[in-house]
């Protein structure tokens, strides 16, 4: 197993962006109750840190979405295996992402919200992948950009394995 694992992120750089991020959050919304989203499974871990960095009223909610079906590349197909349990209309709403490659899944799901009427809709993804983007998609808040490469650990998974990986790791078969 660790001989098809390279450290990219450790946890304490991890940490020490989710910090920052959740101090730019809440000051570009001061006084907004902010409606975390978060895409399970992926942004479970990522979600958890960052709403302890997050100041103020923060309410989450969970969207499940499957897309990889297992494997290593997008199929494009989005599916949707868990609703939102409440209305969004009229709330700041952030969407958190593990990982933005393609954009195909969060084209989706912005197109699929921003018809529910929130007063602001924005996107925060603890990675971003850009060159390998096939639409282009409003990434508000990001983590870290990353090579075009499989990574696993922090949330992330292949095959549902490493996801409890304190950090982010190249998965190299
Ligand atoms: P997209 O639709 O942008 O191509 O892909 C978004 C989803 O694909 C992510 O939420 C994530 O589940 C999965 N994904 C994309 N790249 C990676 C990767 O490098 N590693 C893992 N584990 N999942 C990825």
């Amino acid at each position: 197993m660790a001989d098809t694992l390279k450290a990219l992120i450790t946890a304490e750089e991890i940490a020490a962006r989710i910090a920052e991020l959740g101090r730019q959050i809440r000051a570009d919304h001061p006084d907004d109750t902010i409606t975390v989203i978060a895409v399970l499974k992926g942004s479970f871990i990522f979600l958890a840190d960052l709403v302890r960095a997050i100041p103020g009223n923060v309410r989450v909610e969970f969207l499940g979405v499957a897309s990889y079906h297992g494997g290593t590349h997008s199929s494009g197909a989005v599916q949707i295996t868990q609703d939102l349990r409440s209305e969004i209309r009229g709330q700041v709403c952030l969407l958190v992402e593990d990982i933005v490659d393609t954009g195909l899944t969060m084209d989706y799901l912005l197109r699929m919200l921003e018809v529910r009427g929130p007063k602001v809709l924005k996107l925060v993804s603890l990675l971003d992948k850009p060159s390998n983007r096939e639409t282009s998609v409003p990434v508000d808040y990001v983590g870290f950009t990353i090579p075009d490469e499989f990574v696993v650990g922090y949330g992330l998974d292949l095959g549902e394995l490493y996801r409890n990986l304190p950090y982010v790791a190249v998965y190299s078969p």
